[in-house]
């Protein structure tokens, strides 16, 4: 049966800010490289983890497996130092009815899925569905739109929340907007996109 509508929400910087617990994390591993406990790190990411503690926001490039330690310390450790978008949160509160579902499509990982649950029922949110990837095989926008591709199968309508207007263009350029609404989240506002 097909239902009628969802509501298809990014978690990080769209229903909760991480920039905070980003930047704690990135303090907390640059005590430890300090320390000298972690010799994996060279001196170029540690100029780039001087910037991801003042910014709370991780730049391309830097490498991958610090970047793994990194996001789980942010996502687990410091995970109650998310900041809840509250008037997106309040919205879908709002709209929420036994027709229209609300789904987190994530591409923080399936390894965050109890603090990413924690999160949203502390916070009042109750998801249909949350899809996280079991691996980042695939780019995130990539990963998305695939799972976008399923959804569409199951619902007549579906609004999209996503704060990265990239990932906006990738899926919107390959699955139309015929059946997807999509907003980009900018802080606490809703930009429709075409
Ligand atoms: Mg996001």
């Amino acid at each position: 049966m097909v239902k009628l509508a969802a509501i298809v929400s990014d978690f990080d910087d769209t229903l909760f800010f991480s920039k905070k617990a980003i930047s704690y994390a990135a303090n907390e591993l640059y005590k430890i490289t300090k320390e000298n406990k972690n010799t994996s790190i060279n001196n170029f990411d540690i100029k780039k983890l001087e910037l991801i503690m003042a910014e709370g926001k991780v730049p391309h490039g830097f490498d991958k497996s610090f970047k793994n330690e990194l996001y789980t310390l942010a996502y687990t450790k410091y995970s109650n130092m998310l900041i809840p978008n509250t008037s997106i949160i309040k919205y879908i509160k709002e709209v929420s009815n036994k027709d229209l579902d609300l789904i987190i499509l994530s591409a923080r990982g399936e390894e965050f899925r109890d603090k990413t649950e924690e999160a949203l029922i502390s916070n009042g949110l109750k998801a249909e569905k949350v899809i996280l990837p079991n691996n980042h095989d695939l780019s995130d926008e990539h990963w998305k739109y695939l799972k976008l591709k399923e959804l569409v199968k199951d619902y007549s309508h579906i609004i999209l929340f996503e704060d990265k207007e990239e990932n906006i263009k990738y899926i919107s350029s390959r699955l139309g907007n015929e059946i997807i609404e999509f907003y980009l989240v900018e802080g606490n506002t809703l930009k429709r996109m075409q």
